[in-house]
């Protein structure tokens, strides 16, 4: 039978080298897939990931009702075992039930991968549908790192080299510099992400001789300086 899968984590745990991995298996066996993206960092109609490994993708725009182009195509005669759906946090709800609905009705296997919380630290829309709709929700087993070495479950984001808690929920990273400002991406330890305790503001703190003595472990929000007594 097939299942409607979410695989999720933060941003560099590996989650489109999974989707290429995904296609790859499948089709080994001797199965039929389509790879569907949204805004992948590499630009449209292309899946890659960071390991350097890339695919052409259909590109998912607001108006792609999956359900019509799935129909239309295996109407058309083409087979279709399985879709591969990464940015899957981008999709609409509406795109979301869709997959759903391909699942139950045409027993194709979606395997959607994206990740769940914005820099707010809110789920996407089309995370929160994935996660109430889907059978069963994978979280990815290669955990991204915080700068401290935690695990980490925060995306933070950086506009211009300051944290940003602010602003609009998505953004692609590493583009337009100059009149929006440069916007980055890092993943973060929720305390850091708390803190807004970037790795550039870590050594910020770090080589201060005002903040020297100051163990982040017990800093508060925001952090004091330390005062020498007399
Ligand atoms: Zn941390």
């Amino acid at each position: 039978m097939a299942e409607l899968v979410f695989f999720s984590g933060t941003m560099d745990c590996g989650k489109s080298t999974l989707a290429l991995q995904m296609d790859h298996n499948h089709g080994a066996r001797g199965r039929v897939g389509l790879i569907f993206t949204k805004m992948d960092r590499a630009g449209t109609n292309v899946l890659s990931s960071r390991l350097g490994l890339s695919t052409g993708a259909l590109e998912v725009g607001d108006d792609l009702d999956f359900w019509e182009e799935i129909v239309g195509r295996a109407t058309a005669g083409t087979r279709i075992d399985y879709l591969i759906c990464d940015e899957a946090q981008f999709y609409t709800c509406d795109q979301v039930e869709q997959l759903a609905r391909i699942v139950d009705e045409m027993d194709v296997d979606v395997f959607a991968f994206g990740i769940t919380a914005d820099f707010r630290t809110e789920l996407f829309p089309g995370s929160k549908r994935l996660i109430e709709l889907a059978d069963r929700v994978q979280v990815l087993q290669v955990e991204a790192l915080c700068w401290c070495g935690r695990r980490a479950t925060t995306n933070a984001r950086v506009l211009d080299g300051v944290m940003v808690v602010e602003g609009e929920q998505v953004v692609v990273g590493d583009t337009k510099p100059g009149t929006t400002g440069l916007v980055e991406y890092e993943v973060l330890c929720r305390r850091h992400y708390m803190r807004r305790m970037t790795s550039h503001a870590a050594k910020a703190a770090a080589i201060s001789p005002e903040v020297l003595p100051f163990d982040l472990d017990v800093c508060p929000l925001p952090p004091l300086p330390i005062t020498q007594a007399d």
